[in-house]
């Protein structure tokens, strides 16, 4: 008979496969209590076992095939980091030595210090990077107690191996998938553990949270629906025709996306939408490439100095902006200034030295702090002045709120500029200067603020948190951020509006831009910039490609006067139930 379990689906897909467990989870430790000569002795081994963790790490770091979503690498590294900090490692040593017990002990007795530490935290997504401790711990625990932290898949070509296990670490999803995973199923998790981004990231599909997984037999055939979190055991041949069917459709839709790639990007009148993709680390252009993006719409430079204790050198950002530009030659880069404070703050930086501050996504941070920190950012726009003779380059500020930022911005733009000129260094071309209008305050001076900029580019995930009161990452509030309300699109109106006005473009690298469902309201409203998500590209693409710019004129005049945010979606759903979008 056919069992179901429920989870939460983080990634999406549907696999039809074989499962097999591995033990990738906690380990079992022995306390024991040793004698005074052999600290010394039980310190070393603690310290070679963390050696052999980082070496096993680094080699697991340098498998990841060129061309990778950044965000593979960048959790590799987190975990190398962790295994390096003093919070970790000295602690153990301290314990072993003042408290005469063995390493393994010492280690679970820090572990769950820490973990403690991470359980008070307010913020879900730093709550969840308990996990972190608990993978890297288990990774030198492991060598402690000599079990190789190896994961056989022991594939089996003729059915894909849907992998279940307690938990995974990001290490393990990439060994597993390097081996030929097909879906993963875990005990523990969550949606924004770095295993589950990863899952996205790599297509794998994946169920988190399913309480009685390990009760599944090995080898037995299992339905895994990643977007439903719904995983099927022992299906029946009614399930198995039902799931075959959506797997194949599900198949051929991705195909039929793939084919969009070199299409461009216009409604079925002819008008020309650029598509861009927004960007962490230089290493994303790949998959923005693969997507057939036309550009760069956002390339959040802050990525580059978080996880480290002294900012990038000039040199280094230099070298990161000049790779991405070089990867996509003739095509539009937009590059943003630093938006260091809120939510990302360089560790051991100056920001954890000045007072903490209430309300840190209305405090210094973004254009704010780099017009207060000129030692911070003169470095970078020295790299962004260089950086604009490779290829014609556009740069914006983020958060920026009056004239006067902007003005100061310029003023140290143009010194900058001299101070280069006096050292020799030749500047062919200027960049382009544009504001991002993500402060409701921007929003409504647009007019005024167009005309000292080249461009605009909205940045609806601060322009939702600013103008509804929102904190972005609170989870208690999300449930009043919502994009359609009114106020939002009056704000995004006022800003297309004044870009029309001045002559200059206006883009959007908010989440909204992704939103499929909201593409026909964008473009009815006069957006012809959306920069998103690389994975987002070709489906946003062939919704563009299904409309006719004359219906969505008069479907955006209708929801700009609605009066509350559910009249909105009304309208949409009656929209789009006339217009079905159709797959074909
Ligand atoms: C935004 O606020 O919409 C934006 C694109 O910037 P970030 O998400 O990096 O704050
Ligand atoms: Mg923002």
């Amino acid at each position: 008979m056919s069992l179901a379990l429920s989870g939460t689906g983080v990634a999406r897909g549907i696999i039809i496969g074989r499962v097999h467990h591995i033990q990738a989870g906690s380990t079992d430790v022995t306390e024991r209590k040793i004698s005074g000569k052999k600290v010394a002795a039980e310190c070393e081994r603690f310290r070679q076992a963390r050696r052999t963790a980082t070496e096993e790490l680094r080699a697991i770091r340098d498998a990841i095939p060129a061309g990778s979503p950044s965000d593979i690498s960048a959790f590799i590294e987190s975990h190398l980091l962790m295994l390096q900090d003093a919070t970790l490692s000295d602690a153990v040593v301290k314990l072993i030595e003042d408290r005469r017990c063995n390493a393994e002990w010492a280690l679970r007795m820090q572990r769950d210090a820490l973990v403690a530490v991470f359980e008070q935290m307010d913020d879900p997504y730093l709550r969840t990077r308990k996990d972190d401790v608990d993978h890297v711990v288990t990774r030198i625990q492991r060598v402690l107690l000599d079990q190789p932290h190896t994961i056989e898949t022991d594939v089996d070509d003729s059915q894909p191996t849907v992998v279940v296990a307690e938990d995974l670490a990001p290490a393990d999803v990439i060994t597993l998938h390097n081996n030929g995973l097909a879906a993963f199923v875990t005990e523990a998790g969550s949606p924004l553990s770095h295993s589950a981004i990863l899952a996205r990231s790599l297509g794998i599909p994946a169920i988190v949270s399913v309480r009685g997984a390990r009760l599944l037999q090995e080898g037995e055939t299992v339905i895994v629906d990643g977007q439903n979190g719904f995983l099927v055991a022992a299906p029946d041949e009614k399930a198995l025709q039902q799931y075959s069917e959506a797997q194949a459709e599900e198949k051929a839709w991705r195909e039929r996306l793939a084919e969009l790639k070199n299409q461009p990007a216009e409604t079925l009148d002819g008008t020309h939408v650029h598509l861009r993709a927004n960007i962490e680390l230089p290493e994303d252009v790949g998959v923005c490439y693969e997507n057939g993006a036309d550009g760069i719409g956002l390339y959040r430079t802050e990525f580059l100095y978080l996880n480290r204790e002294i900012a990038p050198t000039e040199q280094e950002q230099l070298d990161a902006y000049t790779s991405v530009m070089l990867a996509l030659p003739n095509q539009s880069v937009t590059i943003r200034t630093l938006d260091l404070g809120a939510d990302k703050t360089l560790d051991g930086g100056r920001q954890t030295t000045g007072p903490v501050a209430n309300n840190p996504a209305l405090g210094l941070r973004g254009i704010r702090l780099c017009l207060q920190d000129a030692e911070l950012f003169k470095p970078q726009l020295r790299a962004l002045l260089k950086a604009a003779n490779t290829s014609p380059l556009r740069v914006m500020l983020p958060m920026v709120s009056n004239l006067q930022e902007l003005q100061q911005a310029k003023a140290m733009i143009a010194a900058v500029r001299e101070e280069l000129l006096a050292e020799g260094v030749s500047l062919n071309q200027d960049f382009k200067l544009g504001a991002m209008i993500e402060v409701p305050a921007a929003a409504l001076c647009a007019e005024q603020l167009a005309e000292h900029v080249d461009f605009f580019s909205i940045g609806t995930n601060d322009l939702i948190q600013y103008a509804l009161a929102i904190d972005r990452i609170d989870d208690q509030v999300n449930y009043l951020y919502d994009p359609l309300h009114p106020a939002v699109l009056r704000l995004i109106s006022m800003t297309l509006d004044a870009g029309k006005k001045a002559n200059i473009p206006v883009a959007m690298c908010g989440e909204m831009a992704g939103d499929l469902r909201l593409v026909p309201l964008l473009l009815g409203m006069g957006l012809r910039e959306f920069s998103t998500h690389p994975a987002n590209l070709l489906e946003v693409k062939h919704r563009i490609r299904q409309l006719e710019l004359s219906d969505l004129e008069p479907l955006a005049e209708a929801a700009l006067s609605a009066s509350d945010a559910q009249s909105v979606v009304e309208l949409l759903d009656d929209w789009h139930s006339q217009h079905q979008a159709q797959r074909a």
